[in-house]
């Protein structure tokens, strides 16, 4: 059975990054946009000034597909400093907040922008597909430590990945 994708805005999220994702993962599988949901106050840690990231997940609705969560806000799960997402069950879930150039001090650049949104999105989906980190620095499913890690890789699932996608 192949799920589809059903694109979840938390909070207000820049439309053009919406918009991109929702024609690039339509090569994937049908996508479709769901109404904005509110960010859970209580999902916001103040002392770190971030979200936590289990938290974002779980205000997410459980669809009959697998819902992709965005959110500008910047999240972090319990022993690490950031994540650029997380992904359970059928739900997904990135924060382009660090995908953003500006974020490194660097001139706002939206085709980057997408373009590493695209990459983590489809990142969080391969381990709703079953997928584990992979070796391969091209592969999406390499781990990105730093965006420069982001950078290098495609947005595709190498040929050994792919094969392994389960639902
Ligand atoms: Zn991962
Ligand atoms: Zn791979």
């Amino acid at each position: 059975m192949k799920y589809m994708i059903y694109l979840q805005p938390i909070g207000s999220v820049n439309s053009h990054v919406l918009r991109f994702l929702k024609t690039a993962l339509a090569s994937i599988r049908p996508v479709e946009m769901l109404d904005p949901i509110d960010i859970p106050n209580y999902a916001c840690d103040k002392t770190r000034n971030q979200y936590e990231g289990s938290a974002l997940l779980d205000s997410m609705p459980v669809g009959e597909g697998v819902t992709l969560g965005v959110t500008e806000v910047d999240a972090y799960v319990e022993g690490l400093n950031f994540i650029f997402g997380l992904a359970s069950d059928k739900r997904a879930l990135i924060s382009i907040k660090r995908l953003r150039p500006e974020f490194y001090g660097l001139p706002q650049d939206e085709d980057l922008l997408n373009n590493r949104a695209l990459k983590e999105a489809v990142h969080e989906l391969g381990h709703v597909f079953n997928l584990k980190h992979c070796p391969n620095k091209r592969c999406v499913m390499h781990f990105s430590n730093a965006i420069q890690d982001t950078d290098l890789k495609d947005w595709k699932f190498c040929e050994s990945c792919e094969r392994k996608i389960k639902i």
